[in-house]
């Protein structure tokens, strides 16, 4: 081979690397978990990914802060998660409540109380506030119930935040908390490396999809939770993602690519990935979904626990 053989490829390598660059916003729902409030002495996520230096997006649903008797320290809670400079900050309702279940003005309510107490910490600490993500990703029934909601939202400022990869990390929580709980160290240790590793399958799985559909990696949005699993796990997913050649970028910088540009197909109340909702062919969404990686030993594990607790 000819040194001018080996500096084309060389040249190629650089090329593909740049263009195989992977990148994800890590969003971080159902924030602040206040019941973790009675263990004070114990670390909390938003400590813990002080030492990560992402960025990352977090949903508030401010109910939480009404869900133990301490509200002082829930607050206080909520603002050491929203004076971190690499934090943004974004509605997740008040009550959490699934609107396809509840009358639309009921929901409106709802995402109106849900800013009283963030819309003014973003104010304070100079942020923007500009993202709703549904509580379970519910979206409405159908179209129309969809169409009447985004009608309101865009009227107040609001864009839909969309995910692209999620993991049931709160079903490994569940989990986990369980075995915490009974003081089993080794299967508490045992799940939440099941949960590092089937998210990894999730990502590789996703990304297949893009880059079929796409022919080349798409930005990601990962959806996870304030939880004592993410606590204790999410800077170990963190590291295996770099591993991967992931490199973590703000929601606001994922939303720029041109992918969540296009429209969302489905008209049904389940939280499915927009990688999903953007498929129009409904069998093909189907086919795709059926090839997921599989949860099932999980699942079984989760209604297991959950029937004897
Ligand atoms: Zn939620």
């Amino acid at each position: 081979m000819t040194r001018y053989m080996i500096q084309i490829l060389i040249l190629l390598n650089i090329n593909l690397f740049a263009y195989s660059q992977k990148k994800v916003a890590i969003t971080i729902d159902d924030v602040p978990n206040t019941i973790r409030t009675k263990y004070y002495n114990k670390p909390i996520l938003s400590e813990k990914i002080d030492s990560l230096k992402i960025p990352v997006t977090i949903f508030i649903n401010e109910g939480l802060l009404y869900q133990t008797n301490i509200f002082s320290k829930n607050l206080e809670l909520l603002e050491n998660w929203a004076q971190k400079k690499y934090v943004s900050l974004g509605n997740h309702s008040f009550h959490h409540s699934r609107y396809s279940t509840i009358k639309i003005d009921s929901f409106k309510t709802d995402i109106l109380k849900g800013a009283e107490i963030s819309g003014r910490l973003a104010k304070k600490y100079k942020k923007a506030y500009d993202y709703f993500r549904f509580p379970f990703n519910d979206l409405g029934k159908d179209s129309v119930q969809q169409v009447q909601i985004k009608q309101f939202l865009d009227l107040k400022g609001y864009q839909i935040a969309p995910f692209t990869i999620e993991s049931s990390d709160w079903m490994f929580n569940c989990i986990y908390e369980h075995y915490l709980n009974k003081g089993d160290q080794i299967k508490a240790k045992q799940i939440g490396e099941l949960y590092v590793d089937k998210t990894l399958d999730y990502f590789i799985f996703f990304e297949e999809i893009a880059r079929d559909e796409y022919n080349r990696d798409i930005r990601q949005i990962y959806l996870c939770h304030d939880n004592t699993l993410n606590t204790h796990f999410l800077p170990i997913l963190i590291r295996r993602l770099k591993k991967r050649g992931y490199k973590f970028i703000s929601l606001e910088n994922a939303l720029t690519d041109r992918v969540y540009k296009q429209e969302n197909t489905y008209f049904k109340k389940w939280g499915i990935s927009w990688i999903y909702r953007w498929i129009n062919d409904g069998a093909k969404r189907i086919e795709l979904m059926k090839q997921e990686p599989s949860m099932v030993k999980v699942e079984r594990l989760y209604d297991k626990i959950m029937n004897s607790d």
